[in-house]
């Protein structure tokens, strides 16, 4: 019997406690993977308090992994012993659908996220599909690395998917684990960039990673100052918003897209859309290929999470961090 050990929450909102499991005969698709780091993102900080509904307890969170391929099914081709690899919020799909023959497994209707219904990343071993353990670029440092699986490719998608060029005004809304690689992917798209953040001491950080200008979200007025300036907003926050102001905030034809999970539905005026042909849009993570191409683009253009590091057994030290919004930029767990 194999044994992977983690540390796993056994209760909506409950502290992530020692835990193991028997993952039981590696399947013939499957590689194991030693884990030498891992992201903690904010959704698992939604995962851990069910704030999705979609919890199983118990359940080891975790979905930026990095580590080395230690075990192969008797049936993968696709990646080798002693390998180097990320695995991001899909563990499988069902390799059958029209989503998944087109190469975009992450809209498969039975796609599994890697730390739901299934044990994630804080933990010394994980298995998944060999299609969703990605080869990392060896100019990528596997600490800065472990975020881009989730965080990097959240904010890379929409940039890409939509167009974004170096014509491209763009904002970034909340700079912290996701916020902060969208400004540095949107640089790298070659936009002029402004980062959004209620943190004014997120300032002189924001404009080194790349954001060519500032705004202090809690300044009154500050959205309507910035009135009809921007072809492309990504908001990565998880709380409710003005998004009256930020559809006001764009100039004709562009898009607000979402990526962070506010609680409450986003209401804007029909006509506020209508009139400047604007769009609101939303954005997953991406596909085994996106993943590919973004940590491609990271390694050539120096995109890098900036990170804090903690033992996976202060694993608990780094969600609390997460929660008070003070970490800068993203906690990564080390074995
Ligand atoms: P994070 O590191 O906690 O960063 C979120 C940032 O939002 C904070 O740093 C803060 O930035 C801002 N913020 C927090 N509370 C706020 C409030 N009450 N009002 C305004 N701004 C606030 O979280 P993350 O890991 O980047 O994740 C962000 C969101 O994206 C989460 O909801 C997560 O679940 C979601 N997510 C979605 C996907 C997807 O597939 N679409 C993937 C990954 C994550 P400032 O200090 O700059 O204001
Ligand atoms: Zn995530």
């Amino acid at each position: 019997m194999s044994e992977i050990h983690g540390f796993a929450v056994h209760a909506a909102g409950a502290h992530l406690l020692a835990y193991k499991y028997d993952p039981g005969e590696l399947q013939a698709n499957e590689v194991e993977i030693k884990i030498s780091h891992c992201g903690v993102c904010h959704s698992d900080v939604h995962l851990i308090d069910n704030d999705w509904g979609i919890s199983k307890y118990p359940f080891i969170p975790g979905h930026e992994v990095v580590g080395i391929v230690v075990a192969l099914g008797s049936a993968v081709k696709d990646r080798t012993m002693g390998e180097r690899v990320g695995v991001g919020w899909q563990a499988d799909s069902c390799g059958i659908c029209e989503w998944c023959r087109q190469g975009q497994e992450h809209l498969c209707a039975k796609s599994q996220p890697t730390c739901v219904g299934r044990n994630g990343g804080f933990a010394d071993k994980i298995r998944v599909n060999s299609k969703f353990a990605i080869p990392l670029p060896e100019a990528l440092e596997s600490e800065n690395a472990a975020p881009l699986l989730c965080g990097g490719i959240t904010v890379y998608s929409p940039l890409r998917n939509h167009g974004v060029r170096p014509a491209s005004r763009v904002g970034v809304i909340g700079i912290g684990g996701l916020g902060h690689l969208g400004v540095q992917f949107a640089k790298a798209f070659g936009a002029e960039v402004t980062a959004f953040s209620t943190s004014k001491d997120k300032e002189a950080e924001a404009l080194a990673l790349g954001a060519h200008h500032f705004v202090n979200t809690r300044d009154t007025g500050a959205l309507k100052k910035v009135a009809g300036s921007f072809d492309f907003l990504l908001s990565t926050v998880s709380a409710d918003q003005d998004w009256q102001a930020y559809v006001s905030a764009l100039r004709p034809k562009g898009m607000f897209c979402v990526v962070g999970a506010a609680p409450s539905p986003i209401q804007v005026a029909a006509f506020s859309l209508i009139s400047g042909q604007k769009a609101i849009s939303g954005s997953p993570t991406g596909s085994p290929y996106d993943l590919s191409e973004m940590l491609d683009v990271a390694a050539r253009h120096g995109v890098k999470a900036t990170t804090e590091r903690f033992a996976m057994a202060k694993a608990n030290d780094a969600v609390a961090k997460v929660k008070k919004n003070q970490v800068r930029y993203r906690a990564v767990l080390t074995n």
